[in-house]
């Protein structure tokens, strides 16, 4: 028999983050920008404390270990305290998209089987509208104070969050459990077919925030003061509010306010450091800073991912501003860290353009994660930069099936990420394109992302999108959607020309049209298949 090790066993649970943050930076601040309107500080210690109080109301329900409490919240201190709160206490929190329509909310909170809904006081109505639906749910909470209550209501089951906590000591110790205990639900944004829900464990979830942490990830200090724009119920924040507690850094919550202005008001005000969210946020930010003459005095650092960064905007927050982008890649089956675009110690003395032309791809893998490659027979396909096929990956805290669902997703043990994706000889990936958004034209295939990239470098541009539209010959051809900055001119012809040298020949666009706005899914992605049906009858010129 092998020689067993002799070390203390501590399963790895989310609680033990939190009181790690409390015990050794305590006095570090939670600062959130509330629904009410107001600022509100509190730090690491009070919200363990709250959340211990929040546990103890949520046993008083009569919940028990495994129940499903959904929360429909923006960023904040009441939101993390739940997040805590409640996997602490060995129930699952399911973090629901507010922005989802109205029916597909109640379907995920049916699918779960919620038990309780907490819920921001500016989203109330919308579960007031759903709750005839929402059959599991037998209490929901409004995260405020009693004057925040309605005065009148349609709810016989509402309750007040600080009524909540008021009436508990906070004398509860967290509990032990199986460290592959259920600690959170998110489901995926579902643009085509239900959304699936990903159930993270409370492993899963600590080692992920070990690996987000590490300098060639988020690169998180206890020194930074952190500002997740991406939202606590888009896979979690990727993972902030749990790297945050480990490392024991102060947060910054925008609530609700992630316009421009709000924004750049909430980085300075608060000194900053490090940011991360999806690019379309940040188009909003960047237009606020440029129209005002405004620079940043703390933020130094963002990471941009759920959606292709374009190198353009890798460049304005670089030269034009002194932030420096780290463009990364996951999805909510990874929770959702992959890989992020960091260097090795071999390219100190590539030249900076080279160096720039590498991390704009989505960058190399973080140790729990595996990736590869395939074809459409699922053969295995070389890392040389330029074969793409599907992209598959494995690791500490990838799923491995979907709650109420039978089937497994995956694909000779690996799921399929349903992402296109190239893999050079040191471990670079860069994505092509989702698998259902590439334009296949005789046969070969023209990566959208690479034909918005171009247009999102050209000064007229504020937003492109690349979709598919039907050609007699070709089957499909590239039809580019532009949304032109305020107050300046281009033509068609001359955004097609400007990809003149940019890309092969045979995959400039046949087609641009310009639009006031393009539609964004709920997790702020180009909403592809909307984009697709609106322009499904355009008849391209080249036809
Ligand atoms: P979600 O589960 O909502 O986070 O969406 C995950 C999907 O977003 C991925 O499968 C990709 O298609 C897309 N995505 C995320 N990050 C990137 C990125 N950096 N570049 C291109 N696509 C991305």
């Amino acid at each position: 028999m092998s020689l067993m090790g002799q070390m203390m066993h501590m399963p790895l649970t989310i609680s033990s983050l939190l009181t790690h943050a409390a015990r050794h930076n305590g006095d570090v601040e939670i600062v959130s920008k509330r629904v009410e309107g107001d600022m509100h500080r509190t730090n690491w210690s009070e919200i363990e404390l709250r959340s211990r109080k929040l546990a103890q109301a949520l046993a008083r329900l009569g919940l028990q270990a495994g129940d499903r409490v959904g929360t429909l919240a923006w960023n904040g201190y009441r939101h993390l305290e739940i997040y805590y709160g409640v996997s602490g206490a060995q129930l699952v929190c399911h973090t629901i998209n507010p922005r989802l329509v109205p029916q597909q909310v109640a379907w995920i909170v049916n699918d779960a089987q919620d038990k309780v809904i907490f819920v921001d006081i500016n989203i109330f109505p919308l579960v007031e509208k759903l709750a005839p639906m929402l059959a599991s749910v037998k209490h929901v909470v409004l995260m405020g104070a009693r004057e925040s209550m309605p005065k009148e209501t349609t709810l016989t089951n509402l309750l007040c969050y600080e009524d909540l906590i008021a009436a508990e000591d906070g004398n509860y110790q967290w509990p032990s459990f199986d460290e592959n205990a259920a600690a959170s639900i998110c489901y995926t944004s579902g643009t085509t077919g239900n959304p699936k829900g990903a159930i993270y464990t409370h492993r899963s979830t600590v080692l992920h925030a070990l690996a987000a942490a590490l300098p060639d990830a988020m690169s998180l200090k206890a020194t930074d003061t952190v500002l997740p724009v991406v939202p606590m119920f888009h896979v979690n924040a990727w993972g902030i509010p749990y790297a945050a507690a480990m490392v024991g850094c102060k947060l910054v919550m925008p609530g609700h306010h992630l316009d421009g202005a709000s924004l750049y008001n909430l980085f300075e005000e608060e000194k900053v450091t490090m940011s991360a969210g999806v690019p379309t946020i940040w188009l909003g930010l960047l237009n606020h800073v440029k129209s005002n003459n405004l620079k940043f005095s703390t933020f130094k650092t963002t990471i941009i991912g759920g959606a292709a960064c374009p190198p353009a905007m890798i460049r304005t927050f670089e030269n034009d501003y002194n932030v420096d982008v780290i463009h990364a890649w996951g999805m909510t089956e990874l929770s959702p860290i992959g890989t992020l675009g960091r260097l090795k110690a071999k390219h100190a003395d590539w030249s900076l353009d080279d160096k720039q032309k590498l991390l704009e791809k989505q960058g190399k893998s973080v140790f729990g994660i595996d990736m590869r490659i395939v074809d459409a027979d699922g053969k295995v396909l070389p890392w040389d930069g330029k074969a793409a096929g599907d992209l598959e990956v494995k690791g500490h805290w990838v799923v491995s099936g979907y709650y109420n669902i039978d089937k497994s997703p995956l694909h000779d043990g690996w799921f399929p990420t349903g992402d296109v994706a190239t893999i050079d000889a040191d471990g670079y990936m860069q994505i092509t394109d989702r698998s259902k958004d590439v334009i296949k034209s005789g046969g070969e295939w023209i990566s959208s992302i690479d034909l918005e990239n171009v247009l999102m470098g050209h000064p007229a541009v504020h937003e492109a999108a690349a979709i598919a539209c039907a050609h007699p010959k070709w089957d499909e051809r590239p039809l580019m959607v532009v949304v032109k900055k305020p107050g300046v001119e281009v033509t068609a012809a001359e955004l097609i020309a400007f990809y003149d040298g940019k890309i092969p020949k045979w995959q400039t666009p046949d087609d641009v049209v310009f639009v006031d706005e393009i539609p964004h899914t709920a997790t702020g992605k180009i909403y592809k298949l909307k984009l697709r049906e609106s322009f499904k009858d355009h008849k391209l010129p080249t036809i």
